[in-house]
């Protein structure tokens, strides 16, 4: 039988309003390669930082959590393995949404087959590298304008990419 394979874990975070609309818990993974100038989390680029944990470790941490999920980092398109495993235990055992923040472009990740599998599971895409020239502090769920917030179901359908609309909504 094939090994499920672990992911390489920061922290998980819940009841966070800064990763997504509403109440979300975000599950911060280790390692990233973009290396971004005045990325926040320069921490997380190593791919040893944090500590190597399981889907049902992690499941049993998401159960108890409100809201949706969202898959952050370090950038989880580096171990798209461990997140689509993940994703598809969340799928299975709940009705939650699941966001992704990644330095990858959409059009890069939909030509490489690992990357896309995982893709495939997520709801809303955050794109690209963080670009200093581009910061926007009055953006939603974003740093640099740059960076996109995408619709994956409708992109994937449309072949192109689908920007996801969000609309404010007062969380209670
Ligand atoms: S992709 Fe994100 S985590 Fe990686 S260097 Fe850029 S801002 Fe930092």
């Amino acid at each position: 039988m094939e090994k499920i394979p672990n992911i390489q874990l920061m922290k998980i975070v819940a009841d966070t309003t800064v990763d997504g609309p509403g109440w979300r818990t975000s599950v911060y993974c280790a390692g990233c390669r973009h290396a971004c100038p005045g990325c926040h989390n320069p921490e997380t680029w190593s791919f040893t930082a944090g500590h190597s944990v399981s889907i049902d470790e992690i499941m049993e941490e998401l159960k108890f959590a409100e809201g949706d999920i969202t898959f952050s980092g370090g950038d989880p398109m580096y171990q798209p393995e461990g997140f689509a495993d993940l994703a598809r235990a969340i799928r299975k055992r709940t009705e939650k949404t699941i966001w992704c923040y990644t330095g990858f472009t959409f059009e890069v990740l939909i030509n490489n087959p690992r990357q896309r599998a995982l893709l495939e599971l997520i709801d809303v895409l955050v794109d690209g590298p963080f670009i200093k020239a581009e910061r926007d502090e009055t953006l939603c769920f974003r740093g640099s304008r740059n960076q996109r917030l995408i619709d994956v179901p409708a992109s994937l359908q449309a072949g192109h990419v689908v920007s996801y609309q969000y609309q404010y909504e007062k969380v209670s």
